[in-house]
């Protein structure tokens, strides 16, 4: 389809993650793992959103190694840089300037609603003070969507919210200023909120229960042995619970080989494997699907300029979308000051 822009004949996909550290299975099937299908069906911009970051406060060579670890997961899991957008957010600042325009459509309680948002807030709160800029990154997330107008944002469930909002403030803009931008659609993967080895609602870096996909085979092994399965079970005898195991939920998730997983989940309620096979064979079939992804990391690893590369021509790629979106934004706000009437 064309969009009007002459950039892409394909409709688009914007989506990103903030570059907090390495990326764990969380992020792969909650989202990569839609992403590297999809990229070949839409014209993909991938964004890594470092504007966004709150380590910014305490921590910028933090933030600059998260970048680069997040470019080598990305290359690392099959995304083709040839073949769609890496994008660093600062490197094209149109974003900072559409995210304060679009500040002045998104009325105050729509962020005080957005239950991401809170639960993130209560979070920094505990930690210590709470930046300013907190409280403006979800309209930031709202802009990199609206920048290259895309149509479908793959995510993670706990985005949600935030695609909603978009879409609201899409219209919103439409209607105060004039039709600029198109409401995209959010698109949840296959698995919409990957739990954390520890048994908690969400896999996640900063609650330190994650398997991330740079782990080494014997790290992977260490993690899943020392997972959380079902408390009650003291014994290989006793009958034990296979839903909300977190071991089996991953074995739903990653092991293919489902006549396994029955077998394993048939004998675990029957009181007839214990903990340390079924663990075994998570293991491994996390070895098996993690394998081709070390390789490719580590090939990236050993040539910076690649990456570097890839990095590059997505910025570059980014660049006239951006200018494009500004130009008509600024139309609509009538900021031609200096033209005659
Ligand atoms: P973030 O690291 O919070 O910027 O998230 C990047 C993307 O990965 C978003 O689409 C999230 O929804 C998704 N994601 C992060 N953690 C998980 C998880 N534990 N389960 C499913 N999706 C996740």
């Amino acid at each position: 389809m064309n969009d009007g822009t002459g950039l892409g004949e394909r409709k688009r996909i914007l989506t990103g993650i903030r570059p907090t550290g390495a990326l764990h299975l969380g992020h792969y099937g909650g989202a990569l793992e839609n992403w590297v299908r999809l990229q070949h069906e839409y014209e993909c911009f991938f964004l890594i959103a470092d504007y966004q970051v709150s380590d910014y406060a305490e921590d910028i060579t933090r933030v600059r190694e998260a970048v680069w670890d997040v470019t080598l997961d990305w290359l690392a899991v099959g995304l083709d840089p040839r073949n769609s957008h890496f994008v660093i957010e600062s490197l094209v600042p149109e974003h900072a300037e559409l995210t304060l325009w679009l500040e002045w459509a998104t009325p105050m309680g729509w962020l005080e609603r957005n239950p991401t948002l809170k639960a993130e807030l209560a979070g920094l709160e505990a930690r210590g003070s709470v930046p300013v800029a907190f409280f403006t990154y979800p309209v930031m997330q709202v802009c990199n969507i609206l920048m290259p107008k895309a149509h479908l944002v793959p995510v993670g469930e706990d985005q949600l919210p935030h695609i909603e909002m978009t879409r609201e403030v899409a219209r919103r803009f439409n209607r105060l200023y004039g039709e600029v931008f198109i409401e995209p659609q959010g698109l949840v993967g296959r698995i919409p909120r990957l739990v954390g080895t520890d048994g908690d609602a969400k896999m996640s870096k900063s609650r330190n229960n994650a398997i991330f996909l740079k782990d080494d085979a014997a790290t992977v092994t260490e993690k899943v042995r020392r997972m959380y399965t079902d408390p009650n079970r003291l014994r290989a005898t006793d009958p034990g619970r296979v839903e909300g195991n977190p071991v089996f939920m991953y074995h739903d998730a990653f092991n293919p080989d489902v006549e396994e997983v029955n077998d394993l989940k048939e004998r675990y309620r029957a009181g007839k494997v214990g903990d340390v096979e079924v663990k075994q064979k998570l293991a491994r079939a996390l070895n098996v699907m993690l394998d081709p992804i070390r390789e490719r990391r580590a090939y990236y690893e050993s040539r910076p300029d690649e990456v570097r590369d890839a990095l590059a021509t997505g910025a570059g790629a980014m660049k006239p979308v951006a200018a494009q979106t500004m130009a008509e934004v600024r139309e609509a706000l009538k900021l031609n000051y200096l033209e005659r009437p």
